[in-house]
């Protein structure tokens, strides 16, 4: 186990994957069997990772918890943590190597991307510390690592009276939809959110699609989170910014408009890291934390990348001011 310390006992801990980007600029998408040049970045990524570094660049205490394989990757994973200073639990998998993304981008600004999850897959219940996560105010998983881990630590937080965040994404043909009743706060993006109601057959529903999503008055938008099951569902809609369902009420947020979008990758990783700090930040106000989420996701796609894209607590004050 390699352990990075972070700063005082954490009050978010997320629970998910690392994976290193390797990411390729290009003109165009290579044909099948060509060659061509292009530029080249890499670094740190993995839904789970990005979404604890959105919630401790925040200043609230975060550990990430996380596996990665007995390679280069995995010293560079530690030395990250270590020069931002938040607090990682990286279990070594010395069979398996740590998660990668092949990530390529065209200059239109499309990708195409293969994620090969390695050790990410294997992060069992028992590699989760149980006192930081029973201690914890709020717990964030995703579905980019093991799926019966991440119910494992839905369960066990839910037990412990500790906030529970489920982030659906990516929504996989094995997710139990069961996993759904120990979760509080439900963060899917639209195509999630989507995935979602045909999976539980909403309504009969098989065929519910974005655009029928697009086209719902927020009052049938609200009815059909609340068949979903946890108390508050938010969805995030991109540069129309989020819906906030709670069993009191709904609201719509807008996004920040008059930034410059660079880079949107990486920007509900934002939203989710940003949402778990807020809720401690604002000490479980739902609303108050989604507009702070909706600050740190707008800051996020003004820079390239995405865990390097993630804003500082100085940036959000200056942003907020
Ligand atoms: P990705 O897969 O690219 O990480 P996502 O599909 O999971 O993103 P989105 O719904 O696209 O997530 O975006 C999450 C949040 O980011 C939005 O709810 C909004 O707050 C913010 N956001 C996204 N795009 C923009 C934008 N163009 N301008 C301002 N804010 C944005």
């Amino acid at each position: 186990m390699l352990t990075v310390a972070g700063m005082a006992s954490p009050q978010v801990v997320v629970v998910g994957s690392y994976v290193q980007d390797l990411c390729w600029k290009c003109e165009r998408f290579p044909q099948a069997g060509q060659t061509i040049v292009g530029q080249f970045a890499t670094g740190p990524g993995g839904k789970g990772s990005n979404q604890a570094v959105a919630s401790g660049r925040t200043g609230v205490p975060t550990l990430f918890v996380g596996a990665v394989g007995k390679d280069a990757f995995a010293k560079e994973a530690k030395a990250f943590y270590k020069a931002e200073g938040i607090g990682a639990t990286f279990v070594e998998k010395a069979q398996h190597a740590t998660g990668t993304a092949a990530i390529l981008v065209e200059d239109s600004g499309q990708n195409e991307i293969v994620v090969a999850l390695g050790a990410n897959a294997a992060l069992l219940k028992t590699d989760v510390p149980a006192k930081a996560l029973t201690q914890a105010k709020v717990a964030v998983v995703q579905l980019e690592s093991n799926l019966t881990t991440a119910a494992h630590v839905l369960k066990t937080a839910r037990r412990a009276g500790v906030t529970t965040v489920l982030n659906p994404a990516p929504m996989r043909p094995d997710f139990d939809p069961s996993m759904l009743a120990s979760v509080d706060v439900l963060i899917p993006n639209e195509t999630e959110f989507t995935a979602l109601v045909n999976r539980l057959r909403i309504a009969g529903r098989t065929d519910f699609t974005e655009a029928a999503l697009h086209a719902l008055a927020p009052a049938a938008l609200h009815a059909l989170c609340r068949t979903l099951g946890p108390g508050t569902v938010i969805v995030t809609l991109g540069k129309k910014g989020c819906f906030v369902s709670q069993k009191s009420g709904h609201a719509s947020i807008a996004a920040y408009t008059g930034i410059r979008v660079v880079d949107t990758t990486g920007a509900g990783d934002a939203f989710v890291g940003g949402f778990a700090a807020g809720l401690v930040k604002f000490e479980g106000d739902v609303l108050a934390a989604a507009r702070f989420a909706n600050a740190v996701a707008a800051l996020s796609v003004t820079k390239m990348g995405t865990a390097p894209s993630m804003p500082t607590k100085a940036e959000i004050a200056g942003f907020l001011r």
